[in-house]
Order: C-alpha cells, then structure tokens, then sequence
C-alpha cells in the first residue's frame, strides 16, 4: 500500500495543548511529525476514541496519547488496517463502555434523587469496567506526579527485586493489574492508591519504617483500598460520575478532568469506614504472610505524631487512637521461628530503592 499522508492534532493526554502534526500511514504504521515530536506507532496497537465522524481520534492502547484527523481517507485506511480499532483498551468493545456508562448516568441520576451521591458512589464504583479504571489510573499517576513536583521514579534493580517479593507475599488474591511504584520524596511519608490497581509509595515511608513488617502494613493497608476499590469510589463521590463520563466519551480532550481526578486523590480522605477496613486487610495480609501485624499501629503513630509528616497522610488516611486498637487487637503475635518478611540484605535493598536517582 502506497504512504497515506495528512494533517492532524496530537494531545499528550495530560494537558490540552493540541499540536499540529502531520501523519503518515506506511507500512501498517503510523507516523506522526511535529516541532520535537516523532512518533511511530505500530497500527495494530492503535485504538480509537469515540468521535464524531468525520473526525477520528486514535492513540496507541497503552498510553493516553492522541492525534485527531479529519481526513476521510487516512480514516478508511486505519479502519482497514487496524482489527482492533474499536476495541476497548482490555477487549470490551468501546461502544459497549460507552452505552455501559449511558447506562450507569441514568441510574446516576435516578439514584441521586432517590439516596444521594455516597449511596450511589457504593453502588457504581463495582460497575466502572477495570479497563476504564485502568485508563483513568495510568491519567492519575501521571497527574500526581506533577503536582508532586515530578519526583523520579526509584527503580534500584535489588531495591525493586525485594519489593516485588514482599508485594507477591501481600497481594493476597488481587487482580494482575496491580502495581506498586516508589517516588522520591524527602517530606511526605506516604503512600496512595490511584485506580486501576496502582499504589505509589513515597520513599519517606520507607525511610520511616523500622522494619519489613511495618512497611508490609502500610502497603498491605493500601491493598486494602485497592480490594475495596475505594479511589474509584472517592472519584465518583465526589469529583461526580459527569467527570469520567466526560473523558470517556471523548468529549474533554482530557486535561482539565485529570488535574481534576488528581487533586482529589492528593486531597480526597476515605470514610472511617474504610480505613477500618483497610486496617482488617492488612493485619489479615501481613499474618497471613507470617509478619507482625500489630506493627502497621506502631508505624502509623509514629507518622502521625511528627506533624510535618502528618499532614500528608493523614489526609489521605484519617488515623485515630480506636485504629491503633482495632488493629492491636486483631494482630495475632508471630511465630516465634518465622522466616522474616525480607531478609536484613532485602530490607536494606529495598530501602535504597530511590538511591540511584540523582537526589530530588
Ligand atoms: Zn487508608
């Protein structure tokens, strides 16, 4: 097939800033040229978002990144091309999502007359598509990233290799999407769970536990909130279904609903009930796993009782004096004999994940 070639936007898919690009069809890819923008994308991972005709809107699957054309035939050569265009980003039909979701803002507002947003928040977050949870964390991370200050991710290879064997004795039964990453920071000790199965663990935390144990709950507390789905919830209570309904069906080109979605993860605090919850997760978690449980209380009072600390977390993970008890008297103590949760070389490993990153 000869090149196609044609004008169109790019949107980064965080910040709304279209830039002119020109693209190119050859060779089952697409190519798109701008000021400092080369991109090369395979056809068969691209995807399109749902637009209205003759407008098409495509981007590769695994990342939010768009461009936007008018150009009828490049449109019918991509729809020849690609088996999957249409196809969600975890193999539900787009069109399906969207009606899903048409669906989901009618009951929306049925139940927003009838209970109000908390009641709905419960009932609509187990109906979010996990690839759509997905899609929203990837924007989410990105985001809170930013409003971090971009701190670089900490990927010391015997730092990561340690924390992915403490994850695979915590994850319990969770689904394959989760991801645990570590950004630097020197002030928050503090760790968050995005939707989609992501939790970012800022490294003051690890610098602030004393053993493997302790950063086992904490992180253990964050699967928790993963299992109960409990920022999808936060999102929908109270950023408002119209949010994600607006990105979804392509009419936002995505900013100003992300920056949204990531200040009320930073901000958003979760219900008592759920952090009580939590806490269950992650004793249950950590014992499971033959660590001490009872040491999640320890850490916790610890942060909390450091008030430059304490604001950050605290904000995301509203602590009391009943959780320390709820979560001592859950706790079984560990067997004497128990293997630890990381050998000392692990435990000190993983600590110094962030150390090959220039500091930050
Ligand atoms: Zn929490």
């Amino acid at each position: 097939m000869a090149a196609l070639t044609g004008a169109g936007r790019y949107f980064d898919g965080r910040t709304a800033r279209p830039v002119p690009v020109s693209l190119r069809l050859e060779a089952g890819r697409l190519a798109v040229s701008g000021p400092d923008l080369r991109r090369d994308w395979n056809g068969l991972d691209l995807r399109a978002e749902d637009a209205r005709p003759p407008l098409m809107r495509v981007g590769p699957a695994d990342t939010p990144e768009r461009v936007e054309f008018s150009d009828e035939a490049l449109a019918a050569a991509l729809e020849a091309l690609c088996p999957d265009l249409h196809v969600g980003p975890a193999g539900q039909g787009g069109t399906l999502t969207v009606a899903l979701w048409s669906m989901a803002a009618g009951i929306t507002l049925l139940g927003l007359a009838a209970f109000g947003v908390p009641v709905l928040a419960d009932a609509i977050a187990p109906l979010v598509p996990a690839a759509v949870e997905e899609r929203i964390g990837a924007l989410v991370e990105d985001q809170i990233g930013s409003l971090l200050g971009n701190p670089p991710a900490c990927a010391a290879p015997e730092g990561r290799a340690a924390l992915d064997r403490l994850v695979a004795q915590l994850r319990g039964d969770l689904p394959p999407g989760l991801r645990v990453s570590v950004r630097r920071s020197r002030t928050d000790a503090n760790a968050l769970t995005l939707p989609g199965g992501r939790v970012m663990v800022l490294s003051k935390l690890l610098d602030e536990a004393r053993s493997p144990d302790e950063f086992a709950g904490v992180l253990a507390h964050e699967f928790g909130h993963v299992a109960a789905r409990d920022p999808t919830r936060s999102l929908i209570r109270s950023s408002g279904i119209a949010y994600l309904l607006g990105y979804l069906v392509g009419d936002v080109a995505g900013s100003a609903v992300i920056v949204a979605l990531g200040e009320n993860v930073l901000s958003a605090g979760y219900s008592r009930e759920a952090e009580r919850a939590a806490d269950a997760y992650a004793v249950a978690a950590v014992t499971r796993a033959g660590g001490d449980a009872a040491t999640l209380a320890t850490i916790l009072e610890r942060i909390a009782a450091d008030r430059d600390e304490s604001l950050a977390f605290l904000r995301s993970h509203p602590f009391t004096r009943e959780r320390a008890a709820a979560i001592r008297s859950r706790a079984a103590p560990p067997a004497a004999d128990r293997p630890p949760l990381l050998d000392t070389p692990s435990w000190a490993a993983l600590r110094a994940i962030c150390a090959t990153n220039p500091p930050g």
